[in-house]
């Protein structure tokens, strides 16, 4: 990501004092991350914690794209979404809670469904899309339009007690297609406790912020699987599919 002269203001310095005392991180990570621009995709069982830690952490621009509104049964995990919220569309409700919480970011919200007729346009000023998606459909759209563009995808995907994460970075890990060349058949009300979306979105949002700020290590060429009835993690490489229609002409 590129270094930025965003200067933090008073308040800011104290808002993220806590984390600007990480040695990896300091006032120029807390400047990245001011001048980060993400889109959370889908404001659901991930894109809730995701978009709360991201805007509380300072990412300075913050997009939720969501169709949906909130019904009851979507509350056991979809955190943002309080009683009063049902009825109401998801990404207006997140958008104005995250404002609430950190009036130093800007945050947009849009009430869309992402297809691959609006997709170039959504990312033309995007540096990250994080995907909190519930379906394949639209994960691949964004992954062919990502590719293009060369634009970072953190992945993440929940069932139940089980979820994986990975960081697809175009050109130098694999992207979606490469693992998955079939599509893989969408299930729709699928059973899941709260936690495993919180615990997966959380890790998205680290990834994200190690990649804006730059430092550690990131779920690169490797997919964390976790399964949280054992607490079991597991860490396999992932390699690029040489064959792969859509990035398989990117080299890094
Ligand atoms: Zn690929």
């Amino acid at each position: 990501m590129k270094r930025t002269h965003n200067l933090l203001s008073k308040n800011e310095l104290d808002r993220y004092n806590r984390q600007i005392m990480l040695p990896d991180f300091g006032k120029d990570g807390q400047k990245r991350l001011k001048s980060a621009k993400v889109i959370v995709a889908g404001a659901g069982g991930l894109g809730c914690p995701a978009s709360l830690y991201l805007a509380a952490a300072g990412v300075g621009k913050l997009t939720i794209i969501d169709k949906d509104k909130f019904e009851l049964s979507n509350l056991n995990r979809q955190v943002l979404g309080w009683q009063r919220d049902i009825g109401c569309s998801k990404a207006e409700v997140v958008a104005e809670k995250l404002r609430a919480l950190n009036p130093e970011i800007e945050v947009h919200s849009l009430v869309i469904e992402i297809t691959e007729e609006n997709i170039g346009e959504l990312l033309q000023d995007t540096d990250i899309i994080v995907d909190a998606l519930d379906n394949w459909k639209t994960r691949f759209i964004i992954n062919a339009e990502c590719v293009k563009r060369e634009i970072p995808i953190i992945h993440a995907g929940v069932s139940g007690l089980y979820g994986q994460i990975m960081t697809i970075i175009p050109g130098k890990t694999p992207c979606l297609l490469c693992l998955l060349p079939e599509t893989p058949k969408e299930v729709s009300n699928f059973p899941v406790l709260g936690v495993t979306p919180a615990i997966f979105a959380l890790l998205q949002v680290m990834e994200t912020i190690k990649l804006i700020v730059g430092f550690g290590e990131t779920l690169t060429k490797k997919m964390l699987l976790f399964d949280l009835e054992s607490m079991s993690f597991t860490i396999i490489p992932v390699e690029k599919n040489p064959e792969c229609p859509i990035c398989s002409h990117l080299k890094k």
